[in-house]
């Protein structure tokens, strides 16, 4: 186990992506091991320590380990899941560059991330053709600097903050000096699965520009919100960082009223966190066993939404491809 006081780049470098070092390392059987290697050489195993030290030994039903552990149900062809559920390709003015919504444009900033999610949207996706270069940089510039009706841009990929801080600085000042920006967002896992990420270099990129800064994680489960994140994300929010969650529905993780709200709760109480959207499930193949229907959905979340105060409870939503926006589901 690496200590977990090491750098984020340590973390990251250091993240388990051999599957029998996962199950050694939380004491799970061997049997376990040709199903994750089948599915790992799809979509490899990749989880950082930190988040790892979150998980209970022994339990196969640990709500973290069964977002990260290979399965073999996700070789299964499921109709209606597809590699692209999105069509997320057919949105590309630019490499690197996805304008769908009004107002704001999505940065694929890299392809890297500090984990991976099982149920990933994005594990098709063909990050080595949308990746930032210099090149395709100073073109994705123009393209904003040329659309004054964009006011934000948000930084996704992959995982934006696996980005160096040196870099993101540039990349803000850049934005920076257009003057029809005012937002700028980041949709970052990093924090939660290794706190070590928030630096105080990435506090004064975040805040050294006039660009109003959000951060929305993705926290799916009450066991990911501890002390440690608190104390990362505390400097952060007293810099002026507004600080957000997004979390998708997932079966046999977080499809509980019970689970859901102590989410909610645990975000705001301890670290400050509003919670942002709940997303259903997008149909990309490999992930049908994480799937929740839209009616189970909307049951649950009519359920929570009594149990919570209106600023507790997140948006349950869906990404329907050539939508204008992000689609709510309705509630009871
Ligand atoms: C989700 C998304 C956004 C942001 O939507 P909000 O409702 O503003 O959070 C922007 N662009 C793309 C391509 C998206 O998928
Ligand atoms: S962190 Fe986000 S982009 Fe990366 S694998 Fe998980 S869900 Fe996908």
């Amino acid at each position: 186990m690496q200590p977990l006081t090491d750098s984020w780049q340590q973390h990251l470098s250091h993240a388990i992506s051999d599957p029998s070092e996962l199950l050694q390392t939380l004491a799970l059987p061997d049997n376990l091991l040709p199903a994750a290697q089948r599915a790992a050489a799809q979509f490899a195993l990749r989880v950082p320590h930190p988040f790892v030290a979150k998980m209970k030994k022994g339990d196969l039903n640990d709500p973290l380990l069964k977002q990260v552990l290979p399965l073999d149900s996700e070789l299964d062809q499921v109709p209606g899941f597809t590699t692209d559920p999105l069509a997320e390709m057919q949105s590309n003015p630019h490499d690197g560059l996805i304008h769908k919504y009004r107002g704001r444009v999505l940065l694929i900033t890299t392809g890297a991330c500090a984990i991976n999610c099982r149920y990933c949207f994005r594990r098709h996706f063909p990050y080595q053709e949308n990746r930032l270069g210099p090149q395709q940089w100073q073109a994705i510039l123009d393209y904003i600097a040329a659309d004054d009706s964009i006011s934000e841009v948000l930084f996704s990929g992959g995982d934006p903050l696996a980005t160096p801080d040196r870099r993101l600085k540039t990349m803000l000042e850049g934005l920076a000096a257009i003057p029809h920006l005012r937002r700028v967002r980041f949709h970052t896992r990093l924090p939660v699965v290794i706190p070590q990420r928030v630096t105080d270099s990435l506090i004064a990129a975040l805040t050294q520009t006039r660009l109003r800064a959000v951060i929305v994680l993705h926290a799916n489960h009450p066991n990911e919100i501890d002390s440690q994140l608190a104390d990362a994300l505390r400097p952060l929010q007293q810099a002026g960082v507004q600080v957000l969650n997004q979390a998708v529905l997932l079966r046999d993780i977080n499809d509980d009223v019970a689970t859901l709200k102590a989410l909610s709760e645990k975000l705001f109480d301890l670290a400050g966190v509003l919670p942002y959207y709940l997303f259903v499930l997008d149909p990309v193949a490999g992930s049908a066993h994480f799937d929740i229907s839209d009616t189970e959905a909307q049951t649950l979340v009519s359920a929570l939404q009594q149990e919570l105060p209106g600023y507790l409870l997140p948006r349950l939503a869906r990404e329907i491809p050539g939508k204008p926006s992000k689609t709510l589901l309705t509630l009871d």
